[in-house]
């Protein structure tokens, strides 16, 4: 399927905005989705996360991550800070709270790229959010892409792959999957959904 959106197009005034999760195992790809998201629909809002990991080659502070240590970040536990946070592969992350119910409140469509942990945290506490999965073509491919992105030592991304195992199975848990096979695609149908006006969908009605 071709791409469509390649422009700029602003959020109509008539759709409804909601808080849309995205998730999926390590490597599938959501970052990927993220960026592109942000570079061809700057009108999204998208939840920048704290983390106590260190910023990887090309990383921004409070552009991809805020990079705390773990002393700030029992702080932003302490004060509430935080909508939900989990720990994954041996680091933090969380979501910062005020931002999302503000946006919101504005009337604006949030999007949260976080784990299994955080987004099944999300449906508790939100249960009117969108969970979307991110699915990877196939296993071997998923792999692919965890090993070839060449950012872990090997331990780690064994770590993020037995991870992977259990997050696949939860897709069940969630209102909709996407398969990545085209980022391009993909974020055009996470827009499509994070926009839809009523809440329902066309397919499940
Ligand atoms: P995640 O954020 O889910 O851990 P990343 O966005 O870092 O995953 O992607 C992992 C690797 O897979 C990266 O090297 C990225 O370039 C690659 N990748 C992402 N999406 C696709 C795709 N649709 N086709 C091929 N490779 C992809
Ligand atoms: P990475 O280290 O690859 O950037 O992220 C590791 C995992 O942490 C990914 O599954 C990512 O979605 C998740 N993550 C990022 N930010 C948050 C957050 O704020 N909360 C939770 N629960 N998970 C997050």
């Amino acid at each position: 399927m071709a791409a469509t959106s390649r422009g700029t197009s602003p959020v109509p005034p008539d759709v409804r905005p909601r808080l849309t999760v995205l998730s999926g195992p390590s490597g599938v790809g959501k970052s990927t989705v993220v960026a592109h998201m942000r570079k061809v629909h700057p009108e999204v809002w998208l939840s920048v996360s704290a983390t106590t990991r260190r910023p990887r080659p090309g990383e921004r502070n409070g552009v991809h991550y805020f990079f705390v240590d773990d002393e700030e970040f029992d702080k932003l536990i302490a004060n509430g800070e935080l909508l939900e946070w989990a720990e994954f592969a041996g680091n933090r992350y969380g979501t910062p709270r005020r931002a999302v119910l503000d946006r919101l409140e504005a009337g604006e469509p949030v999007l949260l790229e976080i784990d299994l942990q955080g987004a099944r945290l999300v449906r508790q506490s939100m249960p009117e959010a969108q969970l979307v999965f991110l699915a990877p073509p196939s296993w071997e491919e998923l792999v692919r892409r965890l090993t070839g992105r060449g950012t872990e030592a090997p331990e780690v991304i064994e770590r993020r792959l037995a991870a992977a195992r259990v997050e696949l199975a939860a897709e069940s848990e969630f209102d909709t999957t996407l398969v990545n096979t085209s980022v391009e695609d993909v974020a055009r149908e996470l827009l499509a959904l994070m926009l839809e006006v009523s809440g329902h969908r066309a397919d499940s009605d």
